[in-house]
């Protein structure tokens, strides 16, 4: 009975406090919230020294440098660590780390690279003002990497980094993923598969007020089509048939008719070529066509992509695309193939549990509401390969800011220390969480 009465109390006293005041954060939580704000000026330092340093994809050295910074710094905090080389996947490797054997398990996971190549003219950070700092990769995602070690470093300071476990995969390859998928992505699925948490620390949106349940998905695919070459003048006939531009336009347009009101379902013919000689580059995806008007065409190929919300959706619509292609036009044929890609993040009850925990621990540091971003808002990103391997998965937990992958990326510098604080409490609740245990996908 006494319960109202009290949450009113706390509610009233909550009022009279400053905005960050933490009310209604245990002395643990209090220990961490203080250890971040005391290690901030550290935490910049580091974020200005690995945005300083060009790391994107294909230059090697520099994604290597990044790593190494960063695995001395978890070194530092006595987590065992390793550099997963990535000759085999052509690529300069993953960066991993881990500590503690007890609690729940939570995989963190960022990356080193950026879309920034060595001879951009985009280099180095500019602070624009007190809050606004401008560089490359500075959202996406160096700013999630430095956000992830400080809140595991405060769980630390305040004691509690014991009462967890935990396992952070940095990849060096995200931007431009290397291949075989099967090798680049060994090091961050060995992971998913022995955590029950999995934590993103990309820049979501880039507004602190939302986090990432889902991601949806993007899969390349081709289509072929072949037709029997003859004389115009006989199409129709039932021995000739209609020809193989027929057959595309018969099969881009069903797809069309069948799947385009299909919610979060996204997909496009990107380019097509046809006629009597075709070619078409899957890597450049430049083509040549040669064709006559009174030539029935031999030949077509179109390239395209999909984007689904989940793995049965994306699943849903390749069946109905593979039985459209099946249903062929007289004396044509065609098939489809898709390519490896990004799996969709499905909006599970897991995740939505997890943004639950993460909006209350928003809430109590004083930091405001945090909700679902929409997933066509959300690109697909490495959290996509660990989500169906956990029992719950949350990304956009870096730091916030605007103008990703291009040269004017900026980070909100105020959402730095607010991050970590987020992070790091939504650990420290969850660290005994039997919802969240993973009995083995
Ligand atoms: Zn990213």
């Amino acid at each position: 009975m006494l319960r109202p009465l009290k949450v009113l109390l706390i509610l009233l006293t909550g009022a009279m406090l400053p905005a960050e005041s933490a009310f209604s954060l245990d002395p643990n939580e209090q220990a961490i919230v203080e250890a971040i704000d005391a290690s901030l000026p550290e935490a910049e330092l580091l974020l200005r020294e690995l945005v300083d340093i060009n790391s994107g994809t294909q230059n090697l050295d520099g994604v290597a440098r990044v790593g190494q910074i960063l695995k001395d710094r978890f070194d530092a905090l006595a987590f065992d660590t390793r550099w997963d080389d990535g000759a085999e996947f052509n690529r300069a490797g993953h960066l991993w780390a881990a500590h503690g054997g007890s609690g729940t398990r939570f995989l963190l996971i960022g990356h080193l690279d950026t879309v920034f190549a060595s001879d951009s003219p985009f280099q180095h950070v500019t602070e624009l003002d007190g809050n606004r700092w401008r560089g490359p990769g500075i959202t996406d995602m160096k700013g999630g990497d430095v956000i992830m070690l400080y809140a595991l470093a405060a769980m630390q300071t305040a004691g509690v980094l014991d009462q967890i476990s935990v396992q952070v995969v940095i990849t060096g390859d995200e931007e431009s993923r290397g291949r075989p998928h099967a090798a680049a992505n060994r090091t961050l699925l060995d992971a998913a598969r022995w955590a029950d948490v999995a934590l993103g620390f990309e820049d979501g949106d880039g507004d602190p007020k939302t986090a990432v349940i889902s991601r949806r998905g993007s899969v390349g695919w081709q289509l072929e089509m072949t037709g029997k070459p003859a004389h115009s003048s006989q199409i129709f006939r039932p021995d000739v048939g209609f020809g193989a531009i027929f057959e595309a336009a018969r099969i881009l347009d069903s797809f069309r008719t069948e799947l385009s009101d299909v919610p979060l379902l996204t997909f496009n013919p990107g380019v097509i070529v046809g006629g009597t000689d075709i070619t078409l580059d899957g890597t450049t995806a430049r083509g040549t066509a040669f064709g006559k008007n009174n030539v029935i065409a031999r030949g077509v190929s179109v390239k395209g992509g999909i984007r689904a919300v989940s793995p049965a959706q994306l699943d849903e619509a390749k069946a109905v695309m593979h039985r459209i292609v099946g249903e062929n036009l007289a004396q044509t044929s065609a098939s489809l193939t898709f390519s490896e890609g990004y799996p969709p993040m499905a909006p599970t009850e897991g995740n939505r549990e997890l943004l639950a925990v993460y909006n209350q621990a928003s809430q109590d540091l004083g930091l405001g509401e945090v909700r679902a971003v929409n997933p066509r808002r959300a690109g697909a990103a490495d959290i996509s390969f660990a989500a169906a391997h956990v029992t719950m998965a949350l990304d956009g937990l870096g730091l916030m800011g605007y103008g990703g992958h291009t040269e004017g990326e900026t980070a909100l510098m105020a959402t730095f220390g607010q991050q970590m604080k987020r992070a790091a409490l939504v650990m420290y609740r969850l660290r005994d969480c039997s919802r969240c245990r993973d009995i083995g996908t």
